[in-house]
């Protein structure tokens, strides 16, 4: 699966808010969307208003870039989203939100989604009990995700999860930390979910 592979500071830069996906750096003063506050590029600092229709693409464009996703496959998730019963902007929020990177994120196994997605294309954790080294994996209540035995002694994972201790992982995951064991408790809810986006500005985009 394609993936975006440039700069990824200038994605935080050009949606004018931190996109979290460097991991450590994000939380220093070396943070490029701190530093430099205004748009990549020659005219970055020129800008002017944007149009309806300019709000809606950079929502867009940043739902994908916070979880790391390309075109086709948010696309995907928007129909997927669409079919679903109830809103169709939170429901897209819902899929994203349970991708496997993303859950492995939220546990605190990793500093960034990016991260989370090398882990889980490393084969390091199991759903039900098997390996899963899918990252757009879609995990469902019931399911339980835990790290696998040969995993849990490596130094970097341990490190990152000793850095995240503090970290609670959201509601609809019910993680045993001691184990290293979740259990996916629901499908997250709009409340359960801290990322700055007006989902409904996506549905009008892809509504037109
Ligand atoms: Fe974004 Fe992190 Fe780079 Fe800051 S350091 S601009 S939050 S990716």
């Amino acid at each position: 699966m394609a993936r975006y592979t440039g700069a990824v500071c200038r994605l935080c830069r050009r949606e004018g808010q931190k996109l979290f996906l460097k991991g450590d750096r994000c939380y220093t003063e070396k943070c490029a969307a701190e530093r430099r506050p205004y748009p990549p590029g020659q005219h970055g600092q020129g800008r002017s208003k944007a149009s309806e229709y300019g709000l809606q693409l950079r929502e867009k464009q940043k739902a994908k870039r916070y979880y790391g996703v390309l075109e086709r496959q948010f696309r995907s998730y928007f129909e997927m989203a669409r079919k679903r019963k109830g809103k169709a902007g939170e429901n897209l929020l819902a899929l994203l939100e349970t991708r496997l990177d993303n859950t492995v994120y939220r546990l605190g196994f990793a500093m960034s989604r990016a991260e989370a997605r090398q882990l889980v294309l490393h084969g390091h954790f199991l759903v039900n009990g098997r390996k899963v080294n899918i990252p757009s994996f879609l995990v469902r209540p019931g399911m339980i995700i835990s790290l696998k035995d040969k995993s849990r002694g490596l130094d970097k994972l341990k490190s990152v999860i000793e850095a995240n201790a503090s970290r609670v992982p959201p509601k609809w995951l019910d993680y045993d930390a001691n184990a290293m064991v979740a259990k996916v408790a629901a499908v997250p809810e709009r409340e359960d979910i801290d990322i700055p986006i007006e989902e409904q500005l996506i549905v009008e985009l892809y509504s037109k």
